[in-house]
């Protein structure tokens, strides 16, 4: 028999993969000893019976019933009961945690007969009738697919007409009359009374949270966050206990730490007399956690302590809910709490400064995607601002956008290039699309715990959350705040999500301290960025002592060579010549293509020579004593040569208006010739160099004379020249000895002796099937993944991200586009075989990757894992692929 469902004395923190996140971390703390209500984690493997077949597994009926039978002899009450119910909540909870994207009934085990008993039993019948509205509510969305807007509606009409603004000010007459109505709703919507078994009612509500796997905004998030979608969730059943008796009653969130700044201290909201979800939707604004000290010592003192062990035992930050019942305190989950890219980098330096983890730890702790949102700019400290409002710094960043009062328009905007901040009063999952297009998210309510926040968050978003100041009008698409100010929409708002600053208009923004500091400037200590700072140098000093993998940049001018270098580049992997060939100079290439005499090709040539070898000097110049991989030109011929069209239109126009050109129709007719279909796969890189053998003479010469003059003034060059798109062996040799040849010459009126290493891109298929030949001529491999995949899937890159991605994402073909993460099944394996056979050929064979997958983090773990020698990528993402290249090396991927 297989076993499906688990008290929460029978896991632990490490049964994730089971009984998901907050069921294991459940358990665990039930093992601890602490106050967790009793209950029971269906586990993620009934969840996936349940999506593949569509039924519950045929036991799980039974256990469940076995579960709940224990429960209620433990606690001594009954689901349903008459005289004193039991009531139990039912929340999804699959291994990594998804907020607030799938499902929660609480209340289960309300009817129209144990309403009485938990009145009568609660001495509270307003407590008990507002209990079971919320559980007709619930259940009407969550279970049985109502629309939320007709209880909203209901419970509107109903202050309404009692002329209050809030519901904790209806009585348990309006309660009364709300569950009637309620209840009629689901009648009228289903057909069908409102359960009153409640076994039937639990039933329903774990199969809706199982549903809620697949709901449209579940996915979604998934997709966000790269989430597998098959793991499934797990359901956890827990015996309720009420933030909402009062005011000795109340529900919070606290975290060890900060979770937007890393500062130690105690962080969190509470709000007395409220119910489980109250406080993370950011219904009503709530109190700092401090304040719970004045209102309840004992459950403050208590608390404390609990979050004292659980940090220590969980050797991280953790992020609690609790709720306080009548002066009892009650943990209702906890977890490794989420926080921002700073407060990851000071965290894991704190932990190590107090000994609770040691530094490879620290290294897992954080990844190159948050070391990116560090590297993002902020506002300009000087620059002028005109502050409107100000509320709570919920996810760092500076976002600068046209204001949108709803996810499509947010959405539609962005789809048009536009920068967008989306101002809600809350958001909730279905805003998550809008939440995706946006720069920015603020909203005028709740705190650094609400929806918005959270998933802002998750998503490196900038968010500014509860600003009071603000009253959202979404109808008529404008804010407006108590000075005065009024925001409609389109207009331009900035928000700084580190301070929670809302200014009217654009505030100019400057690069981040930690953009300063990794260039090595130095960062003033009373600067606040200072403590992210030093958390950020000192976790690249460990992934820097940690890595094996070098890191070069992508760089094609001397300005973004230094950038490079400051940034930690060990040198150029890939610097592309194209644009040395296009602008001003493009006329000269067009001479020298269409030349008809070999004076004509030489007269081109000449204009050339000295300004390639200017170039390649300052470049060289730039990176003294490091690599510096010099692409042969590579792109399609068409780009050298006027527009086809234009030219038709010119040469057509001329024709009709009786002034003949000849000169244009001849260049027309000769553009005609060396016209492609499909230029990506025509006469570009080594082909191009083979067919116009004076292009690529140039470049070599111009290196090696570059190289020669700076040796003559007593620096180290070291050029290394690369020969794009080669398929077959053939090709390279054939370049190589035209390289090697030119190279000699220079050499020999230098004086003495030039050794330029040459090798090649590996771009093409049929050169990674062939690579043990094509090694036996390359003193080095750089993959261009870019090409690679493009043409391994067949995809033309240029078009395909546009064009079906989409789809394919949706359909979940791929999780992420494969030109921006590599393939590893595909294209990845096509690299190894290569790299592999490559080595086997030539053991001193240098090997690395310059396409775009060279800066992004998986990529470089699975480039790690394959042993490669370099990655190369913007000089941007240097300080992101080092971190990356040193995390890549403590993790067991190795093949
Ligand atoms: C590549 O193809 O991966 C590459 C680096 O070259 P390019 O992007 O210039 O084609
Ligand atoms: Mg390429």
């Amino acid at each position: 028999m297989h076993q499906y469902v688990f008290d929460f004395s029978q896991g632990s923190k490490d049964d994730k993969d089971l009984l998901g996140g907050k069921g294991a971390n459940l358990a665990e703390m039930t093992r601890l000893g602490l106050p967790v209500p009793p209950g029971f984690t269906i586990s993620t493997a009934a969840c996936r019976h349940y999506l593949t077949t569509g039924f519950e597994p045929d036991e799980l009926h039974r256990q469940v019933g076995t579960h709940l039978a224990e429960l209620q002899e433990r606690v001594g009450r009954r689901l349903g009961d008459p005289e004193d119910p039991l009531l139990v909540s039912v929340r999804s909870g699959a291994k990594v945690s998804m907020p607030g994207m799938m499902e929660t009934v609480l209340n289960v085990g309300l009817t129209d007969i144990s309403v009485i008993g938990l009145a009568a039993h609660s001495g509270d019948p307003r407590f008990a009738w507002d209990s079971y509205r919320r559980l007709i509510q619930m259940f009407g969305t969550t279970v049985l697919g109502i629309d939320a807007e007709n209880f909203d509606d209901r419970l509107e009409a109903r202050k309404k007409s009692r002329n209050v603004d809030s519901d904790v000010e209806l009585d348990v007459s309006d309660m009364k009359f709300l569950v009637q109505e309620y209840k009629d709703l689901v009648f009228a919507e289903t057909g069908r009374d409102f359960p009153q078994d409640p076994r039937q009612q639990l039933d329903l509500a774990i199969r809706a949270v199982f549903d809620s796997w697949n709901t449209e905004r579940a996915k979604i998030y998934r997709r966000q966050e790269r989430i597998p979608d098959d793991s499934g969730t797990a359901v956890n059943v827990c015996t309720m206990v009420f933030g909402n008796l009062g005011s000795d009653s109340g529900t919070g969130v606290a975290f060890t730490r900060d979770p937007a700044t890393g500062a130690q201290g105690i962080y969190g909201d509470y709000l007395p007399n409220a119910q489980g979800e109250d406080v993370v939707a950011g219904i009503r604004n709530t109190l700092a956690l401090a304040d719970l000290e004045q209102l309840d010592k004992a459950c403050y003192d208590e608390l404390l302590g609990i979050m004292a062990r659980l940090e220590r035992h969980y050797l991280d930050l953790c992020d609690i809910e609790f709720t306080i019942e009548r002066g009892k305190l009650w943990m209702l989950q906890t977890r490794v709490g989420k926080r921002t890219a700073a407060a990851a980098f000071r965290i894991a330096a704190q932990l190590v400064d107090e000994g609770l983890i040691d530094q490879d730890e620290a290294l897992r702790r954080v990844t190159g995607q948050q070391l990116a949102q560090l590297m993002f700019p902020q506002f300009d400290p000087d620059a002028p601002r005109e502050l409107i409002a100000t509320g709570m710094a919920a996810s760092p960043g500076a976002a600068v956008g046209k204001a949108a009062f709803d996810s499509a328009t947010a959405v539609a905007w962005a789809d048009e290039g536009e920068d967008v901040i989306l101002v809600r009063r809350e958001t909730n999952p279905d805003d998550l699309r809008g939440m995706v297009a946006s720069r920015g998210v603020l909203t005028s309510r709740g705190g650094r715990t609400s929806h918005a926040a959270v998933v802002a968050r998750g998503m490196g978003r900038t968010c500014v959350t509860g600003v009071d100041a603000l009253r959202v009008d979404p109808g008529a698409r404008q804010f407006s705040t108590q000075d005065g100010a009024r925001v409609v929409e389109g207009d331009v708002i900035s928000i700084d999500g580190s301070n929670g600053e809302v200014y009217l208009g654009t505030v100019p923004v400057v690069p981040s301290a930690v953009v300063d500091a990794l260039h090595g400037e130095s960062v003033a200590e009373a600067d606040d960025q200072a403590p992210v700072v030093d958390a950020v140098l000192r976790l690249m000093d460990l992934a820097d002592q940690q890595r094996r993998l070098g890191v070069r940049a992508n760089a094609d001018t001397p300005d973004d060579a230094r950038r490079a270098r400051r940034l930690g580049a060990a040198g150029i992997g890939l610097c592309r010549t194209e644009h040395m060939f296009l602008g001003p100079r493009r006329k000269v290439v067009e001479r020298l293509i269409l030349a008809r005499t070999a004076e004509q090709r030489e007269t081109a040539l000449e204009e050339l020579r000295p300004l390639q070898r200017a170039d390649f000097t300052e470049i060289l110049e730039a990176m003294d004593g490091l690599p510096v991989t010099i692409r042969l030109l590579d792109p399609p011929l068409h780009e050298f040569l006027p527009d086809l069209t234009d030219l038709s239109v010119k040469v057509a126009v001329a024709e009709a208006t009786g002034t003949p050109d000849q000169e244009a129709a001849e260049l027309l007719a000769e553009v005609q010739r060396l016209h492609e279909q499909n230029p990506m796969l025509g006469m570009r890189g080594v082909r191009l160099g083979l067919v116009i053998p004076e292009l690529f003479a140039l470049q070599v010469r111009a290196i090696a004379e570059a190289t020669a003059e700076l040796r003559s003034r007593g620096l180290d060059p070291c050029p290394e020249i690369m020969v794009p798109l080669v398929a077959a062996v053939q090709e390279l040799e054939s370049v190589r000895e035209m390289a090697q040849e030119t190279i000699g010459d220079v050499a020999t009126a230098a004086g003495y002796e030039l050794s330029i290493p040459i090798g090649t891109m590996i771009e093409l298929p049929r050169a990674t099937m062939t690579a043990s030949q094509i090694a036996e001529a390359a003193e080095f491999f750089s993959f261009g993944t870019n090409d690679l995949t493009q043409t391994a899937w067949g995809f033309s890159r240029d078009d395909v991200e546009a064009a079906f991605f989409p789809t394919y994402l949706e359909r979940g073909i791929f999780g992420v586009s494969p030109f921006e993460s590599i393939d590893a099944e595909g294209v990845g394996r096509l690299v190894s075989i290569a790299a592999w056979e490559g080595k086997e050929a030539r053991p001193d064979l240098k090997i690395g990757v310059c396409g775009e997958h060279g800066g992004d983090p998986a990529s470089i773990h699975f480039f790690e894992s394959i042993l490669l020698d370099y990655v190369s990528c913007s000089p941007f993402r240097v300080p992101v692929a080092r971190l990356e290249a040193g995390r890549a090396r403590l993790s067991d991927e190795r093949s």
